[in-house]
């Protein structure tokens, strides 16, 4: 299963925006974005003027990072969005918000979503009393995202469970911390989504 390996503070800085992949260190003034606010490499500092393409694929990369999914992955989520009724746009990101590693950030199980993949992947998580242990699993409305009972007792988990508790959790997850179970009762809508982005130039560009 390929992820991108390399240093995450960089993919903010070469967006321009906080995309918020490194958890706690994210909200410290230890964040790069905050001390060193452009782009990286030799050239970061010098003023760049995009070009409509420019735009279009820079906002694709911001989602595609934002979400930890390679591009391959995410044309296929695009491919899906595209066959779906409603907003081709609205669609691809609640699609991505559906993933269950970002579930699992969501409802504050996890400090980031990279960490949350990881918790996944170790098999921590059921849905619907099932062990689920892949992090793009889409979740579906009316499913329950459950801690494994093994995994309750499991010190470090409850440490991080702790440390996300006061996250706010989006209306469209009906979260019980008591339980360590949630319902999906709604598919995310746009309003949702705090990610800031024009998800139509994604459209655009892979409309060419
Ligand atoms: Fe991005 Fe977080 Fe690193 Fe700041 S600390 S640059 S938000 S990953």
């Amino acid at each position: 299963m390929a992820r991108y390996t390399g240093p995450v503070c960089r993919l903010c800085r070469r967006e321009g925006q906080k995309l918020f992949l490194k958890g706690d260190r994210c909200y410290t003034k230890k964040c790069s974005i905050d001390r060193r606010s452009y782009a990286p490499g030799q050239h970061g500092q010098g003023r760049k003027k995009l070009s409509e393409y420019g735009k279009q694929l820079r906002t694709k990369q911001i989602a595609r990072r934002y979400y930890g999914v390679l591009e391959g992955q995410f044309r296929h989520y695009f491919e899906l969005a595209e066959k779906m009724p409603g907003v081709t746009g609205e669609n691809l990101l609640a699609l991505l918000e559906s993933r269950l590693d970002n579930v699992i950030y969501r409802l504050g199980l996890a400090s980031s979503r990279a960490q949350a993949r990881q918790l996944v992947l170790h098999g921590h998580f059921t849905v619907n009393g099932r062990k689920v242990n892949i992090p793009s699993y889409l979740t579906k409305v009316g499913q329950v995202i459950s801690v494994k009972e093994s995994s309750r007792q499991n010190e470090g988990l409850k440490a991080i469970f702790e440390a996300n508790s006061s996250r706010p959790v989006p209306k469209w997850l009906d979260m019980n911390r008591d339980t360590l179970e949630a319902k999906i009762v709604a598919v995310p809508s746009r309003e949702d989504i705090d990610l800031s982005i024009e998800e139509t130039l994604i459209v655009e560009l892979y409309s060419k």
